[in-house]
């Protein structure tokens, strides 16, 4: 039998071949960052072994780890290059967010439901990510003390695009985030260039809810 590790690694190249790569995300930083990082780290030990299937998970507290392939291509619209500062609204697990710090400078996270960020937390420590830092909060309304970001993303589904995110979105910067109902969003991509706001829809995606004052009531 193969040491766990390896068991991992592998299953973790197998699906950034099968899920990833083969579905056309072609940004090399990115498929990088998702062969290193230990997805199943960021699931309960009792799902380790589902972490790298073509699907999301539950992390506790009703909410869920993206599929994979979604986090593939939310972080590839990013365009990320390695100096930005990105802000994510909805830390969950904290997968998302550690795919980040491997390809940003510094990452802002908003998580609404305390449980979750202490996982989040000592998870993303004990893999050394430290230029990450998560707060609880609403984060329809953002993290304004760190304003303005190069990159926002949002990894649950809004009825709008919070305002006080486009506000803190730099010019140049760039904002994915999943708007429709309660059932299924559009995966958008918000760029902000000399002033202008431009929405481009990108594919049709099932998150949990953003609940907060710019985002679902409950
Ligand atoms: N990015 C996460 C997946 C998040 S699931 C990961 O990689 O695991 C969506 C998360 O958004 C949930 O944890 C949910 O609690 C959180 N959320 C929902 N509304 C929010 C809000 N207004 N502010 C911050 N977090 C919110």
């Amino acid at each position: 039998m193969l040491p766990k590790n390896d068991h991992f690694r592998i299953a973790r190249e197998r699906m950034v071949e099968h899920q990833i790569v083969s579905r056309g995300v072609k940004d090399k930083r990115v498929i990088e960052a998702m062969k290193k990082v230990p997805r199943h780290l960021f699931v309960d030990e009792a799902l380790h072994d589902q972490a790298y299937g073509d699907f999301p998970l539950p992390i506790g507290s009703g909410q869920t780890i993206s599929q994979p392939y979604i986090v593939a291509v939310m972080t590839q619209e990013l365009g990320l290059k390695g100096g930005e500062k990105v802000l994510e609204i909805g830390t969950g697990s904290g997968y998302q967010a550690a795919i980040l710090c491997e390809l940003a400078r510094q990452v802002f996270s908003v998580e609404r439901i305390p449980g979750l960020i202490q996982g989040a937390r000592r998870v993303l420590d004990r893999l050394g990510y430290h230029n990450v830092m998560i707060k609880l909060d609403d984060g329809t309304w953002g993290w304004k003390e760190y304003a303005p970001y190069d990159a926002i993303l949002v990894t649950a589904g809004s009825p709008v695009i919070p305002t006080p995110l486009l506000d803190q979105l730099k010019d140049p910067g760039v904002m994915v985030v999943p708007v429709g109902d309660e059932y299924s969003q559009v995966l958008t991509k918000v760029t902000k260039q000399n002033g202008k706001i431009n929405s481009k829809y990108l594919e049709g995606v099932r998150f949990v809810k953003l609940i907060g004052d710019h985002g679902w009531r409950v």
